[in-house]
């Protein structure tokens, strides 16, 4: 397939490989920050064909891994009033609450629907007028500009039975957290091309400088992740810090203007708890003070509901890098994708559905 075949070449593959092994003089400890990425490592075996050396630890990138358990409490409030049509993507239908999901609550006659874009959710409230029709908005800064147009749109069409629950939470103060942790052991970070084809590099920048750590932004096909984990080994060993750009055909330093000028018109910074981590300040997007009539959260009362992440899932310490999903001691037996008892097991993009699915120990 023309545009992706050549980024998934065996023989360049070893090549970088063997450039990789060339330039590694001693142990670094480099972070994925999208679950794409992990995938796209353990699927391809990138993980077991690097040196000794070189140490992947994967970091807190997948959108749903992320949403705490209050947040999917709250949606499941509001997904099983009698009035309400629930639309989310796919993967958030799965995810555990603290006594049932999505596609349970749908399964027992809620109105839970799975739509491919918000402004699917903003049609479905044209056509039932006479509903209230929520949008799960969850996700770093790639998906908030299109939930961003999805309310614009919504108010332009007058709409008013259309809210969304907002849980988008942002990339750089997670860096931060874990940076500033005395446990941290990340030398070097794999940026999420995404993210920064959106925003542009220039936050990561002041990080850069700060921690003196080298970031290099990387795309998502298994090349993109050799060449990435190569220039950040280079970085290393030749005591460069800062921000680098494997994924020149996609990004620039400024990001995409015209959807950072969206969501910065429709949301605004706001400190967000983050799964097993805690609260990260100004580490997410809520709706602007001005755009309230859009917000779930107040439409439907559900901010006194808060709940409490369970002890046995150690998925906190898993998206710092601090442990790997086989150290859980549910692992594999009473955490399964069968019978999920945390979302990094459910979702697509999580450590725990990679380990599990590619059999990494
Ligand atoms: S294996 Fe399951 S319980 Fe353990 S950290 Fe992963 S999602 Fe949580």
């Amino acid at each position: 397939m023309k545009f992706v075949d050549e980024y998934r070449r065996e023989e360049d593959a070893q090549a970088f490989v063997r450039a990789i092994r060339a330039k590694v003089t001693r142990p670094w400890t480099l972070m994925e920050i999208c679950g794409g990425q992990t995938h796209t490592l353990m699927r391809s075996g990138i993980d077991r064909m690097l040196p000794a050396e070189v140490t992947l630890v994967h970091g807190p990138g997948c959108p749903v891994c992320v949403t705490p358990l209050t947040q999917i409490d709250r949606a499941l409030a509001i997904a099983q009033r009698p009035n309400v049509i629930f639309t989310s993507f796919g993967d958030m239908l799965r995810v555990p609450g603290s006594t049932t999901d999505l596609l349970t609550v749908k399964a027992k006659g809620g109105d839970v629907r799975m739509v491919y874009s918000p402004l699917d959710a903003v049609t479905l409230a044209r056509q039932n007028p006479e509903k209230e029709v929520v949008f799960f908005a969850v996700g770093f800064e790639t998906t908030a500009p299109a939930n961003a147009m999805a309310v614009k749109h919504a108010k332009a069409l007058g709409l008013t039975n259309f809210s969304v629950l907002a849980s988008h939470v942002l990339v750089p103060p997670a860096m931060e957290a874990i940076l500033s942790s005395p446990q941290n052991r990340v030398q070097g970070f794999l940026l999420a091309g995404h993210v920064c084809a959106v925003m542009g590099w220039t936050e990561y920048e002041p990080l850069g400088a700060r921690f003196r750590i080298p970031m290099i932004v990387t795309g998502f096909e298994p090349l993109d992740l050799l060449q990435g984990i190569f220039m950040a080994v280079d970085a290393l060993e030749n005591g460069r810090c800062g921000v680098e750009n494997q994924y020149v055909r996609t990004v620039s330093r400024e990001g995409n203007a015209a959807a950072r000028a969206v969501v910065n018109e429709v949301f605004e910074t706001c400190d967000r708890a983050w799964r097993g981590i805690g609260v990260i300040p100004k580490s997410g997007y809520r709706l602007r003070p001005e755009l309230a009539a859009y917000d779930a959260t107040l439409k439907f009362e559900v901010a006194a509901i808060t709940t409490e992440e369970p002890k046995e899932c150690i998925a906190g310490e898993i998206m710092q890098g601090l442990k790997r999903p086989s150290a859980c001691s549910a692992f594999g037996t009473r955490c399964t994708p069968e019978h999920p008892l945390g979302a990094p097991m459910v979702s697509s993009e999580g450590a725990c559905a990679a380990y599990w699915l590619y059999a990494r120990a």
